[in-house]
């Protein structure tokens, strides 16, 4: 109904809110002009195998992927995902609170409790909620967190809801850690959040060391070991298993979006009071979980891993065969050694950043093309990730394509 006495916006007058994001449309647009193909808009037309698709019309390798352990193919897990599908249905249309829990919940926390033999698991829809989900409801109004600078998009924006104090620290920088917690007022809540892999550009935290300097000061620990697990450490538990701190450590948050191959997130905990958090973590309670044939993947992906010595070896042969062969190309990377199955080669700008990408996936090699505000530094990178699938020939295969798009743009 109108109310001709309230005044009328007059049309055409309004605030556009999309107005703050005209940089980035100039930026895109300016990019895109010049005819290149663009980086952020790939389609897979046919996925063939953890490490090919078709995309474009074209054979592609993927080198961006973090499928780690080349777990979407396994089949034993595509079988676990069909029978469910078939058992339990497409969804649950419901929250775990409510009419979301289903066996297949259960079973696939118990399989993370058994992975990395702890106490409580909590799965959520995605590694974002978890990291927003219990970042937020850990630390809250009155409490710091302590953070490492680079931390991804989900640690910084599950501190920002929960809206504790933030203290950054430079990257992996011990001493400036030190100095922040010792700042802290006495007897106030303290987290200290860590990543076990830093996924822009491959390198690992001296969690050892970082852990200790924590404890020190009393701080509660948190480690997101997104790009380790199922890879890092004697069981594929972390860079906290292999720095041997892992029963010093709080809370691991996890995905199943990259090693165990399938959508979702989790958390890990020794912690007493842990089960607490199901009712009062709102990124868990107020969304739908994960549909049955996404948990029974992960549960039967989680449980192979455990057995995956062999896979983990041979992705690390994949890691030191494309870091050297990178860098024997003359290439500059983001680390002076392999840290991990991230190798990220660093461009000198965003447009010869882009045109190499280009040049690659014109090659049949796709690879992420990351720029701020998610590198550090203002960096463009092309960010490389290995499967345990990649063949030797294909690791060389990829070295080749990269040598001639280095040399075509310029680069090398
Ligand atoms: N933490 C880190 C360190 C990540 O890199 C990512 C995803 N790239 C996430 C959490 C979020 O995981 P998900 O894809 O399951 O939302």
């Amino acid at each position: 109904i109108s109310q001709p006495d309230q005044p009328q916006a007059i049309e055409g007058e309004g605030k556009d809110l999309l107005s703050k994001f005209d940089d980035v449309i100039a930026l895109r647009e300016g990019l895109l002009s010049s005819g290149q193909e663009d980086p952020f808009n790939l389609v897979m037309e046919k996925v063939l195998s953890p490490t090919r698709a078709i995309c474009n019309g074209r054979d592609t390798i993927l080198l961006g992927t973090y499928n780690y352990m080349g777990m979407t193919f396994d089949p034993d897990v595509v079988e676990a995902g069909k029978q469910a599908l078939s058992d339990f249905g497409t969804g649950t249309t419901g929250s775990r609170v409510l009419n979301g829990t289903y066996q297949g919940h259960k079973e696939v926390e118990q399989a993370l409790m058994d992975f990395y033999e702890m106490d409580h698991a909590m799965v959520f829809s995605t590694g974002y909620q978890a990291n927003l989900g219990i970042i937020s409801t850990i630390a809250g109004k009155g409490d710091y967190i302590v953070l490492d600078i680079d931390s991804h998009a989900s640690i910084w924006d599950g501190c920002a809801l929960g809206q504790a104090e933030v203290v950054p620290f430079k990257h992996n920088d011990i001493e400036a850690m030190e100095k922040r917690l010792k700042r802290i007022p006495e007897g106030a809540g303290k987290l200290v959040i860590l990543e076990g892999v830093y996924s822009m550009l491959g390198d690992v935290a001296p969690l050892k060391e970082m852990v200790a300097v924590a404890k020190k000061y009393g701080a509660m620990v948190l480690v997101d070991e997104a790009h380790s697990m199922g890879f890092i450490g004697e069981n594929g538990r972390g860079v906290v298993e292999d720095a041997g701190v892992i029963d010093d450590v709080d809370f691991i948050i996890g995905t199943f979006s990259k090693s165990v191959g399938t959508v979702g997130g989790f958390c890990v905990s020794n912690h007493p009071k842990f089960e607490i958090m199901r009712l009062v973590c709102r990124p868990y309670v107020f969304t739908a979980s994960l549909p049955p044939s996404v948990v029974a993947t992960a549960c039967t992906s989680i449980r192979k891993l455990m057995h995956g010595s062999n896979k983990r070896a041979h992705l690390w042969e994949n890691s030191k065969n494309l870091h050297k062969g990178l860098k024997d190309l003359g290439f500059n990377l983001g680390t002076d050694e392999p840290q991990s199955a991230i190798i990220a080669v660093i461009m000198p700008d965003l447009q010869q950043g882009a045109a190499m990408w280009e040049a690659l996936i014109q090659g049949g090699l796709y690879v992420n093309l990351a720029r701020p505000p998610a590198t550090p530094a203002n960096m463009t990178l092309l960010r490389c990730s290995l499967c345990a699938e990649h063949s030797e020939e294909e690791v060389g295969e990829i070295l080749s394509i990269f040598e001639k798009a280095g040399k075509q743009v310029g680069i090398i």
